[in-house]
């Protein structure tokens, strides 16, 4: 078994996954956000290879052909998929890893990598989710109607997850965040390791 947990957070478009993983990254060490791979195009003020590895579809379907996914799926008309060797890589050092990825792409993490923990994040209502997508400003009005509607779709799926955050107050939901990964890290099993020498001066 690896040595870091496996992290999965979906969210419907516009819910602050993406700004509360940026925040929890900076805050906790020992943490890493894996990059996707996606055919959508790049929008203004994102960089390749930090906000997603941007690739053809000729190249992502050769890396599917090559197996070089640990999961993938469509998404808005467009691929997007998580690269299996660096996830494994992290876990292997002890790194705990995020995957910030769609409800389809949580069902094939969980039948591959059952330890994974799974974090759903809703919006405190509908119509703040459509402020939000609107004063984020990257999107076009047509995008905007398409991704309400696809959010009813994936917060259909909340109860496959394990835990669910409400993202209303920021630090509320980020300090909730925390409190999963700081758990999570005070389990048993990772801890019997770590805490070898004390435990057997304690028991001498
Ligand atoms: P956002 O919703 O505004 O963050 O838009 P993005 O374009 O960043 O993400 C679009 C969708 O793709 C979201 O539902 C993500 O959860 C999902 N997604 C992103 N990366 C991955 C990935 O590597 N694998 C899978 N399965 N889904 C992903
Ligand atoms: P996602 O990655 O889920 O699509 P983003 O992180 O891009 O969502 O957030 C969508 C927008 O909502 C951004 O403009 C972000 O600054 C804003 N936002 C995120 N969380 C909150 C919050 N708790 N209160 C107010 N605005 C928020
Ligand atoms: P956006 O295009 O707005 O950046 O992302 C749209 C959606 O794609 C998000 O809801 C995000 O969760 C999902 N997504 C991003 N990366 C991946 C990925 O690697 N795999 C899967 N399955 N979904 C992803």
């Amino acid at each position: 078994m690896s040595k870091g947990t496996l992290f999965i957070v979906s969210a419907p478009s516009g819910a602050g996954k993406t700004s509360l993983l940026k925040r929890l990254r900076e805050e906790m060490d020992r943490l890493v956000i894996s990059v996707s791979h996606t055919t959508r195009p790049i929008r203004p003020g994102e960089v390749d290879g930090r906000d997603y590895h941007f690739v053809s579809r000729q190249v992502f379907e050769r890396m599917i052909a090559e197996g070089a996914f640990l999961e993938y799926a469509r998404v808005f008309d467009h691929y997007y998929g998580t690269a299996r060797q660096p996830v494994l890589d992290e876990l292997e050092r002890g790194y705990d890893v995020i995957l910030e990825i769609d409800w389809q792409g949580a069902r094939q993490i969980r039948e591959k990598l059952p330890e994974c923990r799974s974090i759903f994040i809703l919006p405190p209502s509908r119509e703040v989710l459509e402020q939000r997508l609107r004063r984020r400003g990257q999107d076009s009005e047509e995008t905007i109607a398409r991704r309400m509607r696809d959010a009813k779709a994936e917060i259909a799926h909340y109860d496959e997850y394990d835990f669910l955050v409400v993202n209303d107050d920021f630090d509320q939901a980020l300090s909730a965040l925390k409190s999963i990964i700081v758990a999570d890290r005070l389990r048993l099993s990772r801890q019997r390791e770590a805490l070898a020498d004390l435990l057997r001066q304690l028991l001498a």
